[in-house]
């Protein structure tokens, strides 16, 4: 379809009109397969009541399957080169708004209140590559009114969001994400579908943000988290046992025992349950 953004040959045409340069440093491989954005859409559930935010609309490929399926959507975008670009590719749409920013930086909160109707919104992406963790860290962290978030990521990364323990790419990455949220991988994706095509394979995530959190101190919680890959070879006794409580190898070893935890297992076995255990057992330890 000549009439739609993604087709190679126009996007072809619109950077060359423009004298765009891809960079690298941006992550930019924008989507050119009108299957892939579909799917994404699809996979989002992105229905016409929805508010969207979209991180790094590139030409606006993605942007406008999604401005087709909702109600509105904002996409920030920190390439001031792209920005004529978009106001081409998308003057057709009014419910789009496109925002020149670092999302690292923008007031989410506000940018919801103000531009996407208060919430709950739709985060869909095909993510730059480089900031992948802090951009998902901002936006589930934050208690923003976000239902969720689906993205194109490194699949590599997606495989260790969703990891089960015991498993090689379990680590501290899949415990925050499922720590806020339901991962699920919704597809693979070959790297024929970008332009120009990156290095490493991608996948689909959508992270469906949990509405009830477990109820535990999350700055023990996740100091217990990070020891404890930090030194995933070692025991979790060893791995706990220069901690920033003030306690020797007795103490975790008190604390291991307390919260029913074998002194022999290690980071890669336990479950999120098992760190909320040890988590809850550090402060209520009388030492
Ligand atoms: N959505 C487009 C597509 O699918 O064709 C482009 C995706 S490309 C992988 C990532 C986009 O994010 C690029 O346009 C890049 O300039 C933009 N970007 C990179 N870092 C960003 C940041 N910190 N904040 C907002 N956008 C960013």
């Amino acid at each position: 379809n000549d009439k739609r953004l993604y087709s190679p040959k126009y996007v072809r045409q619109i950077l060359d009109k423009h004298g765009f340069k891809f960079s690298k440093s941006l992550g930019q491989n924008f989507l050119i397969d009108g299957n892939i954005l579909r799917k994404i859409s699809q996979g989002a559930n992105i229905i016409k009541d929805d508010y969207v935010l979209e991180i790094g609309p590139g030409i606006g490929t993605l942007t406008e399957e999604l401005a087709l399926n909702a109600k509105k959507v904002v996409a920030i975008e920190l390439d001031q080169n792209l920005l004529p670009i978009l106001e081409e590719t998308l003057e057709d749409y009014s419910n789009v708004e496109i925002i020149h920013g670092d999302i690292l930086k923008v007031d989410v909160n506000k940018l919801i209140e103000e531009k996407l109707g208060g919430g709950p919104i739709k985060v869909v992406a095909n993510l730059p590559y480089y900031v992948t963790t802090p951009i998902l860290a901002k936006l589930i962290e934050e208690d923003y009114n976000i239902e969720s978030i689906t993205v194109m990521i490194q699949k590599e990364v997606a495989q260790r969001i969703v990891a089960s323990p015991g498993n090689k790419q379990y680590g501290s990455i899949t415990v925050f994400m499922n720590f806020y949220t339901e991962p699920e991988i919704l597809m693979n994706v070959p790297k024929t579908v970008f332009m120009p095509q990156p290095k490493v394979d991608s996948a689909v995530i959508r992270l469906k943000i949990r509405k009830e959190l477990p109820q535990v101190d999350r700055n023990t919680f996740f100091q217990v988290v990070k020891l404890a890959f930090n030194k995933r070879r070692k025991t979790i006794l060893n791995a706990l046992s220069s901690n920033p409580w003030g306690l020797d190898k007795e103490g975790i070893k008190a604390v291991l025992e307390k919260a029913q935890i074998s002194l022999e297992e290690r980071a890669e076995n336990l479950k999120i349950e098992d760190f909320i255990k040890i988590s809850e057992t550090l402060p209520s330890l009388d030492i």
